[in-house]
């Protein structure tokens, strides 16, 4: 349920920050005007000639100076905002700007002074004070931390700051980002440990501080939840969400001269914040029904702020000096734009996801547990007092910490326990028991010990818990009758009454201003024909100088346009360049084969915005591989479906019980030829096989030996060589200068260089 609101616009503040040291050393010149009581910039071109006569002059909801003060801005313009998140909306403060304009000055300042802190600690103030003066509300605060860099989300209050996380999207609650950490806190103390840990766990891997902040949008996020009972006694729970954004510098980054990894980066960069700007053209636009949410996370994210159901401000940071006046006039369109954004915001009432309610639910149900106890044991108590005494049993009766009966509690436990130690010492001196006897009965009472030990810890776990449970919901009206606070209660409304004046003042102005040039015509009646001259000279005068204003704007915008154009082309041209060369390593390297695979594997997420690939095997597409083989019924042992057809196809005994089936053997076609020998000429296969001849059947002929050495042997006796466990080869070794080979060289019959002979 939510109450329903008729829209609002995005309001859009101006502030300008004081020269820096740099600039009046350098004596830039000063090119802004404020006009605070008006709610106008006015920007001198120093470019343009007729700039020093006709100024380009923009209005917005408020403007603030280099004079200006934190609290002030506080007071008029982000207050009634952080008002309204208590009451249960939701509200977004942006600070948009270039780098150096005062953008993190602005959210956060300077933490420890109070004069000039931002927006963020001022918050954490007034959302706690406003927490301690309520009555009869329950409130919980929590807090997230998050950063985009390069469209990749990172939790800053995570203890793994490598993770990234990803957006997600119910139809509910909207976009959320996913494993998001959010902490309870319950003071401005706790809540500003939130942000100062976030704080260092963004600076943590920046190598350049000034350059991570410039190029990554800082996103702190404060829940408040409240609820109360309404005139029926029915319990309401509001949900008010407050998104504090530090933008990402909004200087054009400059990307000539990246390639590849480089340039996807400087691409990257700033995708978010001209995704911004485009949701925030298409939203003021009227004609277009398509907005580009989804081009970006912050967007996506910051959805509901921007045309949604929020409250927004957007802070315009600008700078001074001369030197910046391209950069200043852009920012003051763009923020210009955004103020016709309309908004629907209404209180978020009774959300489904509102964890206070689960807060509740389970104090109840804590409590409940710790009231059987209680109840438990007064019972016993009572039992006791009626003079029943108290027998072993009752001990196992829990023991707890009721608020009214805690000292009443504490004495019946010691009471209990001195008692089993009474009993216990009684065992010990009592000589009648036999020693094993003794023993168990020891052992029986300090199990009950034990016990009862168990029992009252785990009462006051229980106990603790609630009371830690509850300590995170805060109640106010504590000090609500507090001198000094009642004094500073009156000092603040006085200071937003101001604040309210000042506005409806300003808007005065601005239509009294508006109303004059229409009606100066209307109430004139001249005198005189040179009166009626003089006047409409000057009328003409007038107009047209808003003319040529209006041109000149007309003019710059052509002319901004066009150079984003160049840039958009700039960056197409570049990125097709870095797309050819992708084609020609794709084209030229990768087998036509291997590629179509791959892109029929390939889909893109749209969730995740990125392309995926599928994987390679995808069985639950293949339902022949998903469903289990059939069973075959009526068999004596476990058979298959396919196995019992395959059976009767083609029966096999064998195999029949045992449930095999056989299958032929895939041959794989040859690729090898059937051995052929080579045809030999037949001198040539004698002199081979005699050469391969087994050597065993070599015989040595000796007897020219057995002549020369002197008959020592008998005669006709052969030399056999000793068989040899050498392989035997085709090759026989060859030594022409053995002592046995043959006297008579050129003998027919046998190789000379062997001296062996056939048997
Ligand atoms: P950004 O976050 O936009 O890059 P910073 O907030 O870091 O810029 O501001 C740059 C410097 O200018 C800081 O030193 C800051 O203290 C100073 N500064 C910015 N705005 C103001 C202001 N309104 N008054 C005084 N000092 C300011
Ligand atoms: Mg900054």
């Amino acid at each position: 349920m939510s109450k329903s609101k008729s829209s609002e616009t995005v309001k859009v503040v101006v502030r300008c920050r004081p020269m820096n040291e740099k600039e009046r050393d350098a004596k830039f010149g000063r090119v802004v005007a404020v006009d605070v009581k008006l709610g106008q910039i006015l920007v001198r071109n120093p470019k343009e000639a007729s700039s020093s006569d006709h100024p380009k002059v923009f209005t917005f909801d408020s403007v603030y100076d280099w004079n200006s003060k934190q609290i002030d801005l506080y007071d008029e313009t982000f207050r009634p905002l952080v008002d309204s998140v208590l009451l249960g909306f939701n509200g977004t403060i942006f600070a948009y700007g270039q780098t150096g304009t005062g953008k993190t000055y602005t959210m956060e300042g300077v933490r420890n002074d109070i004069e000039r802190r931002g927006v963020i600690p001022n918050s954490f103030e007034h959302i706690f004070t406003h927490i301690s003066r309520s009555q009869n509300q329950q409130y919980l605060v929590r807090a997230s931390y998050l950063e985009i860099y390069q469209e990749e989300i990172k939790d800053l209050l995570s203890k793994d700051q490598t993770r990234r996380l990803e957006l997600r999207e119910r139809p509910d609650t909207g976009v959320y980002v996913k494993d998001l950490s959010s902490f309870v806190t319950k003071s401005v103390r706790e809540i500003e440990h939130v942000m100062n840990v976030g704080n260092q766990n963004r600076s943590v891997g920046a190598t350049n501080m000034n350059e991570h902040s410039s190029r990554s949008h800082a996103i702190f996020v404060i829940t408040v939840e409240c609820s109360e009972l309404d005139v029926d006694g029915e319990n309401h729970i509001r949900v008010g969400k407050l998104n504090l954004v530090d933008l990402a510098g909004s200087e054009r980054q400059t990307k000539t001269g990246a390639q590849g990894e480089r340039l996807k980066e400087a691409t990257k960069i700033n995708l978010s914040l001209s995704a911004l700007g485009n949701v925030i053209s298409a939203l003021v636009d009227g004609r277009s029904s398509h907005i580009p949410y989804r081009d970006s996370k912050l967007t996506r994210l910051l959805q509901d702020s921007l045309g949604g159901n929020a409250r927004t401000v957007m802070v315009a940071n600008i700078g001074p000096a001369s030197y910046n006046v391209e950069e200043t006039l852009t920012t003051l369109r763009y923020s210009n734009r955004a103020k016709n954004i309309k908004n629907k915001p209404r209180i978020n009432e009774d959300p489904k996801d509102a964890l206070l309610r689960e807060f509740q639910e389970e104090i109840a149900r804590l409590k409940e547990q710790l009231e059987k106890r209680s109840g438990k044991k007064k019972k016993r108590r009572q039992r006791k007092r009626a003079g029943e005494g108290s027998d072993g049993e009752d001990l196992e009766d829990g023991e707890t910490e009721d608020d009214d009966e805690e000292g009443d509690d504490k004495g019946d436990w010691r009471e209990q326990q001195e008692k089993l130690e009474r009993e216990r010492k009684a065992i010990m001196e009592d000589h009648s028991l036999v020693a094993e006897e003794k023993v168990l009965l020891l052992k029986e009472k300090e199990k009950k010990m034990e016990d009862l030990k168990k029992e009252r810890d785990a009462g006051e776990m229980l106990a603790a818990k609630v009371k830690a449970m509850e300590s995170k919901l805060l109640v106010g009206g504590k000090n609500i009758v507090d001198h000094t606070n009642e004094q500073q209660k009156m000092l603040e409304m006085r200071r937003q009454e101001i604040a309210e004046q000042k506005r409806r003042e300003r808007e005065m102005q601005q239509q009294m201003d508006s109303r004059d040039e229409e009606t100066l015509e209307l109430k004139e009646t001249y005198s005189s024909l040179q009166q009626e001259v003089d006047i409409k000279t000057k009328k003409l005068k007038k107009l047209f100088a808003k003319l040529q204003a209006v041109k000149a704007e007309i003019h710059d915008i052509q002319e901004a346009h066009i150079n984003e154009r160049q840039e958009l082309e700039q960056t197409q041209n570049e990125l097709t360049r870095d797309l050819k060369l992708k084609h020609l390593i794709i084209e030229n390297f990768i087998p036509l084969e291997e590629k179509n695979k791959i892109v029929n594997r390939a889909y893109f997420d749209e969730e995740d915005e990125y392309w995926k690939t599928r994987p390679i095997t995808r069985i639950e597409d293949d339902h022949q591989m998903m469903s289990r083989p059939l069973s075959a019924v009526g068999y004596r042992r476990p058979l298959s479906h396919h196995a019992h057809t395959a059976m009767m196809m083609r029966p096999d005994m064998r195999y029949k019980a045992e449930n095999i089936m056989v299958l032929d053997m895939d041959l794989p076609t040859r690729t090898t030829k059937e051995y052929q020998e080579p045809v030999i000429a037949p001198k040539v296969a004698a002199a081979l096989e005699s050469a391969l001849r087994d050597e065993d059947e070599i015989q040595v002929d000796a007897s020219g030996l057995h002549s020369s050495l002197g008959a020592t042997l008998p005669t006709g006796a052969s030399l056999k060589k000793p068989k040899s466990g050498r392989p035997r080869t085709g090759k026989k070794s060859s030594t022409p200068a053995s002592p046995f080979s043959p006297s008579s060289p050129g003998s027919p019959l046998y190789p000379q260089c062997r001296g062996l002979v056939p048997k």
